[in-house]
């Protein structure tokens, strides 16, 4: 099966990239670039070959400038955008941005037109809204990367926090993949049992927990630079769902028409069933009074910003 990475250069991409040439489902690999960064994306396709061949992966790696190459596209990631300099707001980032994931989605649309575009760039879920608006394609068919990363890492401080193995926690964050994200406490367990049940539940500070999640990409990014590995996984684990027809429940960002709560209009991050159609199945979740309303904030924080981004783009986009 053949995916296409657009953005290919970026941490993000090339990062997300080679953990997907890995993936056995994966036969075909197109980073698509710039041209200017053509030469450097030359060079990340043969060291990615070279590290392949010493796990006998034989996975074909295209590097191009030439966006017809991602014809015949199972799934199309997207995580070409401007880096965000400290003087900028998020509409300053969501302004240049919006135009960049617009002008892609249309070329997803050109030349994979049954494919499933999935979004990276942030901020992720008014991006999501911008390219599932100028691809055209149906919802089911656009999603974006943001509460599944966000649900890992919370799982990852539960494992430590309860000293559990990782696999045991399931949990979500849902909403907005940033401020307004939601913790789904009352869908979280330990090896099946309901969280709240455990004694140490009670000497936990969620507040604390939460915030911690929130600043976890801003906190590897003032370390080290950039997030790479925490994203690159998340998408790969995404991209075999969809293409092994696996049905899981991930949480992603997906364009609401009413299915929680009366939520519409918006792209947010809500618990999907995924499979090789991309988004099945919206899950409604039954959510504690305090979720809800937290939900209910986010659903608003994130519309109005969509709005106002694009009343503030071309009508063409
Ligand atoms: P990066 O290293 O700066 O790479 C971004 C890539 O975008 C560049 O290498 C370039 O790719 C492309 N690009 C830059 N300016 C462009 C322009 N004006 N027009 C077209 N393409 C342009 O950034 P990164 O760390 O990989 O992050 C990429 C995006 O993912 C960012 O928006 C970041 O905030 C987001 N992100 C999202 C999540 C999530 O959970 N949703 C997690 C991590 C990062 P080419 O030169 O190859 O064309």
């Amino acid at each position: 099966m053949k995916v296409s990475v657009i953005g290919a250069s970026g941490r993000v991409g090339k990062a997300a990239a080679f953990c997907l040439a890995e993936e056995s489902v994966v036969s075909d690999m197109v980073l698509l670039s710039r041209e200017k960064s053509l030469d450097q994306i030359q060079g990340e396709a043969l060291d990615m070959k070279d590290a392949l061949a010493a796990k006998d992966i034989g996975v074909s790696i295209t590097p191009s400038s030439n966006f017809e190459n991602m014809e015949g596209s199972k799934i199309v990631v997207i995580a070409a955008g401007v880096p965000r300099t400290p003087d900028m707001t998020r509409m300053d980032l969501a302004i240049p941005n919006a135009k960049i994931v617009a002008h892609y989605s249309k070329l997803v649309a050109k030349y994979a037109p049954e494919s499933i575009i999935l979004v990276i760039t942030n901020p992720v879920d008014v991006m999501t809204y911008v390219a599932y608006k100028a691809s055209g394609f149906p919802r089911n068919r656009v999603i974006g990367l943001g509460n599944h990363l966000d649900s890992l890492r919370l799982k990852n401080l539960f494992a430590k926090q309860f000293n559990i193995h990782v696999s045991e926690v399931h949990t979500r964050i849902i909403g907005e993949h940033g401020e307004h994200m939601v913790l789904l406490l009352s869908s979280t367990s330990i090896g099946g049992i309901l969280f709240k049940e455990f004694s140490q539940y009670q000497s936990l500070d969620l507040d604390a927990i939460i915030e911690k999640v929130k600043k976890a990409g801003s906190y590897v990014i003032n370390k080290k630079g950039a997030t790479e590995y925490g994203p690159a996984f998340a998408i790969s684990n995404i991209v075999k769902t969809i293409l092994n027809d696996e049905k899981r429940i991930l949480t992603l960002t997906t364009f609401l028409d009413g299915e929680i709560y009366g939520t519409n209009d918006v792209c947010l991050g809500v618990p999907v069933k995924l499979g090789k159609n991309g988004v099945e199945r919206i899950i409604k979740v039954n959510m504690s009074d305090d979720e809800l309303k937290e939900f209910k904030v986010a659903a608003e924080a994130v519309k109005s910003s969509t709005q106002e981004l694009m009343s503030k783009l071309p009508e063409d986009l």
